[in-house]
């Protein structure tokens, strides 16, 4: 089977660079095995952690960072172009090319953020909280929101907290067994009528406050509910992340399917690319666990297959390697420097990933493969957690990538 290009990994980095090609006339199909990052997903992509402009902070940046492989400016044109490409796929998202806002963790911390999906509270860049009096909602029986630390935080900033916890009869049947009360399931039952219930119940309940705080637990594959619980609710609603799975999260990733899809990309679910076949340098083609002996061909090809988290990356105690096609890797041999024995230090290992030039194409035992690009979190050089620059890396390089094949 032919295809002009192939991406090995559906993740964040995956669709983007596919959606990428598909609309530079590109036919492409994306491999993916399973869930992603995007089923733990904030809420919030973040660009990178900094008080300052990011033109000024990206100037800074270490050289293997993916950043400093593509140049501040080019960061910041692609970073402008980003809301407008996920509006495409109905995704809307609220922030600036220039500097962070600030999100809410389930846990109530104040963090930077690049871009949050409409429908979130949100913290503007002077950090004074939009609200002086709200309360914070919870769902009666789930336990993947905790209304007092989000209270205890904003009371630390001035802002008068009312708790309150909603029952709707209609998640008895979810109640009875607390690992049937998850977010996902939820999403599933509050909507039509039972959305009108909720919306009613949080108009009572936030009576007398600025607005109401509710955990994001609406609309698995579209965000009508959730705008709909907002056009029903008598004062402003504001959605917090939850703990995982993110139901904005997975939403997320089916509507940049759908998008894909829509545009003409093939996508295989389920599939697990385990070899590639190489001539001179090149990548000709792929076998996947379900086809057998069937080989996938194109004329270049995407890793974006995620770091440890996804399996793109693994580690054994010969060393660090990626598991498809044992490429060079940016990884110290000796293990004593994996690890930082200070558990909230900087991890070394959060740097380690697949080597690429300047290009992001990638080498196997030395040598540039000339189709063979890396993108997102399967790439060295970077932390995404101590930096906040993970879904950066992976919008941005799979951006590039896309325009750098189709060039
Ligand atoms: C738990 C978690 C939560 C995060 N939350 C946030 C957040 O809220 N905001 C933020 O800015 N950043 C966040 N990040 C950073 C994150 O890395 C990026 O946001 C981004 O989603 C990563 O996307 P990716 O496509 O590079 O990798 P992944 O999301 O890891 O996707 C890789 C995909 O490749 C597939 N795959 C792997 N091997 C193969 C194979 N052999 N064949 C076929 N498919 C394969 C996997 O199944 C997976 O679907 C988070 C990271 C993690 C680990």
């Amino acid at each position: 089977m032919k295809f002009d290009s192939i991406i090995i990994g559906g993740g964040l980095s995956g669709l983007v660079a596919g959606i990428g090609l598909q609309l530079k006339g590109r036919k492409t199909l994306v491999v993916s095995s399973g869930q992603s990052a995007l089923h733990f997903f904030s809420g919030s992509f973040e660009l990178y952690n900094t008080e300052k402009p990011y033109s000024e902070a990206l100037r800074e940046i270490p050289r293997t960072h993916p950043y400093a492989k593509m140049g501040a400016d080019r960061v910041l044109e692609l970073a402008s172009t980003v809301p407008d490409f996920f509006s495409h796929a109905g995704i809307t998202l609220n922030g600036s090319a220039e500097r962070n806002h600030y999100r809410l963790t389930p846990m109530g911390v104040v963090k930077p953020a690049w871009l949050t999906l409409e429908g979130y509270i949100t913290i503007p860049q002077d950090g004074k909280f939009p609200y002086r009096k709200i309360t914070v909602a919870n769902l009666d029986g789930y336990l993947d929101f905790h209304t007092e630390f989000i209270a205890a935080s904003l009371e630390q900033q001035g802002v008068e907290c009312k708790l309150c916890s909603i029952s709707l009869p209609e998640l008895d049947y979810l109640r009875t067994n607390p690992t049937e009360m998850r977010s996902t399931n939820i999403a599933r039952a509050i909507k039509g009528d039972v959305l009108g219930r909720l919306a009613q119940k949080l108009s009572e309940a936030a009576q007398g406050t600025d607005a109401v705080l509710v955990p994001a637990v609406l609309g698995l594959d579209s965000p009508v509910n959730a705008q709909s619980l907002k056009a029903r609710t008598d004062v402003p609603v504001e959605f917090v992340a939850t703990l995982p799975p993110s139901v904005p999260g997975i939403r997320t990733q089916l509507m940049l399917k759908s998008h894909f899809q829509k545009l003409g990309g093939t996508y295989i679910l389920g599939d697990t690319v385990i070899e590639g076949i190489f001539e001179n340098d090149i990548l000709k083609g792929i076998r996947t666990v379900n086809h057998g002996d069937t080989v996938f061909e194109a004329d270049s090809f995407v890793l974006a297959s995620g770091s440890f988290f996804s399996r793109g990356v693994m580690a054994s105690q010969e060393g660090v390697f990626d598991p498809i096609f044992n490429l060079d890797i940016d990884a110290p041999a000796d293990r004593e420097q994996w690890y930082s024995a200070l558990m909230f230090d900087a991890q070394p290992y959060m740097h380690f990933g697949v080597r690429t030039d300047g290009d992001f194409k990638v080498s196997r035992s030395g040598k540039t493969i000339g189709n063979l690009y890396a993108v997102g979190s399967a790439l060295s050089g970077f932390n995404g957690i101590k930096e906040g620059c993970g879904a950066g890396v992976s919008i941005l390089t799979a951006l590039d990538v896309a325009d750098k094949i189709t060039r």
